[in-house]
């Protein structure tokens, strides 16, 4: 090849990998991720947890929460939660989104990253309760599976309902909003969630190509894994420790329940027409 053009080539990737970082920085979300923050100061405590000024006692609470989460996360997905991680806590919700690059409206109080846990004041006060260990829980429950099967595994591979079901259920999270009965009315009603059994690249689905509120597919979600779970404790956990190691979503699920996830999807709404004790 003659030298000029792989000069040029070698000047084009570089160009291409500027403008790629760029694009990434420009987006909170994506200085969050790179960890690209300032303004956070390590716990003395506890050198996982980070905490924005004004922070430090919602952050000394998450660091007495993080060993009971991290067991709840380690025994039910089958391996534990990676070292390495860090915790982010902020002052103010509107420091959170900020960071997160949501708008300041929105309900969410944690979100997990690729190697982080963002956590928002409002974890400790939500619908008028403190949700920060269960908060933590959850979004550890998504690193875990981050951690262990990489960003475009777990995206390609998790459908979105037993991504969050999964968290849901681990963490007691999820009916804040919609309670369950409200779940199993919708339920009922023809107005609910479909069990798909991959997940989408590049962008996972959301709520609405569900056709539901995120509020509604978590509280849908839980009640459906707790059914798997209920269903064969010893089936969901081969399950569960398949897909972590890297078993595809569908024929993992038929292998070890005996039966497909589309069967045992009707025969879940089936039981919810009998009389249901919540
Ligand atoms: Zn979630």
């Amino acid at each position: 090849m003659p030298f000029k053009l792989v000069v040029r080539i070698f000047a084009f990737l570089v160009v291409v990998a500027v403008v790629f970082t760029a694009v990434i920085i420009a987006q909170p979300k994506g200085r969050a991720t790179l960890r690209i923050v300032s303004g956070f100061t390590q716990l003395k405590e506890d050198p996982r947890v980070y905490f924005e000024l004004g922070a430090e006692t919602l952050a000394k609470q998450i660091s007495h929460a993080l060993p009971g989460s991290l067991k709840i996360v380690s025994d039910l997905q089958s391996r534990p939660v990676k070292s390495g991680f860090r915790v982010y806590v902020c002052a103010s919700h509107q420091s959170f989104s900020q960071h997160i690059g949501q708008p300041v409206g929105s309900p969410v109080r944690g979100i997990a990253f690729l190697s982080d846990v963002w956590i928002s004041p409002k974890a400790f006060d939500f619908q008028g309760v403190d949700t920060h260990a269960s908060t933590l829980t959850h979004e550890l429950s998504h690193l875990h599976l981050v951690q262990h099967l990489g960003w475009f595994r777990k995206t390609k591979n998790i459908p979105a309902w037993f991504f969050e079901g999964l968290a849901d259920w681990a963490a007691g999270t999820g009916d804040e909003i919609v309670s369950r009965r409200q779940a199993i009315n919708a339920l009922k009603g023809d107005h609910h969630l479909f069990p798909d059994s991959t997940g989408r690249l590049p962008f996972p689905k959301g709520a609405s190509d569900y056709g539901l509120s995120w509020p509604m597919l978590h509280s849908q979600s839980r009640l459906f894994v707790e059914h798997l779970y209920a269903l064969d404790k010893a089936a969901f956990g081969n399950f569960v420790t398949a897909l972590i190691a890297g078993e595809r979503f569908g024929p993992a699920f038929s292998n070890y329940f005996g039966q497909n996830l589309t069967d045992v999807w009707h025969r879940f709404l089936l039981s919810l027409q009998e009389p249901v004790t919540l």
